[in-house]
């Protein structure tokens, strides 16, 4: 039954419990008080079965709740996904050049292209993909102000009856989205959707998920991985690859971190890979390599090549359908965050990510051998900026989390909040200053 809040207080009654009157908590209790037979707005149900964004506001409300008791300590957080270091000089200089240009007559812009200057496509085209001999041309791309929201969005331009495939851990937001567009069912106790199908990736697998059992459509794949920093080689790639070319199937290809892979030999494209133009959409982000979190600026490849099929079997090809999307519910990327964005092309500009780069994956170092030093077993950290942790014996992944905040004052992020079977794991992240990370390491290696 989906959610038709509506005129009799039965029908609320009921459409709680079809929910599971647990996972809706304070909701269900102020449905009670409403009252029922005014006529009222239906919400979308399917926001509904989401387990109440349980990851990060937990996190908030025990660092609340210690900072409290404890207000003379001073956290260091090593918890949350965002870069701290400042914008490279080259981004800025063209950003304010393009604020200058906007305040003339000549060089004022309005709406832009919904796809993205051209002028940036091409850089992108010739720097991040032929120059490692992927053919994806300028029209194939298409500039964004997210990753997070176009993998997300590309939703949209999907059936609903796709069987869809996420590893387990897994970036909570490609979950989420197929929850709200109603591709999925409720949660179970563990804390996984019926309709989905989870992929494990542990120590026990290296943490390369096998090729699901079942028959899927849509494979979401995250290299280097949020949040366990593991790579995937070209082979392990090609395995997937091949998969969706004989399952006629659809690979989400998430790089957001594939500047910081340090190891030639694995591939930061999934367009590396042979045949992968048929059958992969990939998703890339200026967020982390150039420090654009808060300036935004990232953009989806869409290959000409690229199928689907209509309910009457028709092929219909996926660029025309996003390039009408995006016209439709997008204006585009502003002119000087797109300058901005073309700056990391720039020889200054690469010099100056690359420095970024390398700041981060030093501090990815230092946790690395702090933590190895203190007999933990970590993961990741060499081509991504990401450490995970196996947790010691003896306590949970949220046991830890309590351990570092308490005794440590230390904040980091417990696997589980990335799925069940983040269980037993930690994550640690290198976006932070050298002196947080080596004060933070000191306290570690004193309490642990
Ligand atoms: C940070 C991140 C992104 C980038 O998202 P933006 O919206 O471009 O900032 C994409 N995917 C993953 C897995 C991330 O961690």
């Amino acid at each position: 039954m989906r959610g038709k809040i509506k005129t009799t207080l039965n029908v609320v009654l009921i459409t709680c419990y079809s929910y599971g009157s647990t996972h809706l908590g304070s909701l269900h209790r102020k449905m009670l008080l409403i009252d029922a037979s005014s006529p009222m707005v239906q919400v979308n149900g399917n926001y509904l079965k989401l387990k109440a964004g349980y990851l990060f506001p937990e996190i908030a409300r025990r660092v609340r709740a210690f900072s409290e008791s404890h207000p003379e300590t001073d956290l260091i957080r090593l918890g949350i996904g965002d870069v701290t270091e400042p914008l490279p000089l080259a981004c800025r200089d063209a950003m304010k050049d393009a604020i200058d240009e906007m305040g003339t007559s000549d060089g004022f812009h309005g709406y832009g292209p919904e796809q993205g200057y051209s002028w940036l496509r091409e850089a992108i085209s010739k720097s991040d993909f032929y120059s490692r001999g992927c053919e994806i041309s300028p029209e194939e791309i298409f500039v964004s102000d997210g990753s997070k929201c176009d993998s997300s969005n590309i939703l949209d331009i999907l059936g609903e009856d796709n069987r869809i495939a996420v590893t387990d851990p897994v970036y909570p937001v490609y979950v989420d989205s197929n929850v709200m567009t109603g591709r999925t069912g409720l949660s179970a106790e563990s804390g996984r959707y019926d309709g989905l199908s989870y992929l494990p990736i542990t120590a026990a697998n290296g943490f390369e998920a096998q090729l699901p059992e079942e028959d899927v459509d849509l494979i979401y794949l995250c290299f280097p991985n949020n949040p366990t920093g593991a790579v995937a080689t070209r082979k392990q790639l090609a395995k997937w690859v091949d998969y969706a070319q004989e399952h006629d199937a659809l690979i989400l290809f998430d790089a957001a971190y594939e500047a910081f892979i340090q190891n030639d030999l694995i591939p930061h494209s999934i367009y590396e890979i042979n045949g992968a133009r048929e059958c992969a959409i990939e998703f890339r982000s200026f967020s982390k390599n150039a420090g654009f979190t808060g300036t935004r600026c990232a953009f989806t490849v869409i290959p000409k090549s690229l199928k689907g099929k209509a309910k009457n079997g028709e092929e219909i090809d996926l660029w025309s359908l996003w390039n009408r999307r995006q016209s439709t519910k997008f204006n585009g990327v502003s002119y000087i965050v797109q300058r901005g964005a073309a700056a990391v092309y720039s020889s200054e500009g690469k010099k100056q990510v690359n420095e970024l780069v390398n700041f981060y994956m030093a501090n990815a170092k230092i946790i690395r051998s702090h933590l190895s030093d203190l007999g933990l077993k970590v993961y990741g950290g060499e081509n991504a900026p990401y450490v995970w942790i196996e947790v010691p014996e003896g306590v949970d992944s949220w046991g830890f989390f309590d351990q570092l905040l308490s005794k440590a004052n230390v904040v980091g992020t417990p696997g589980s909040g990335f799925g069940a079977s983040g269980e037993g794991y930690f994550r640690l992240s290198a976006f932070n200053s050298r002196l947080n990370v080596e004060q933070a390491m000191q306290r570690i290696s004193a309490t642990l």
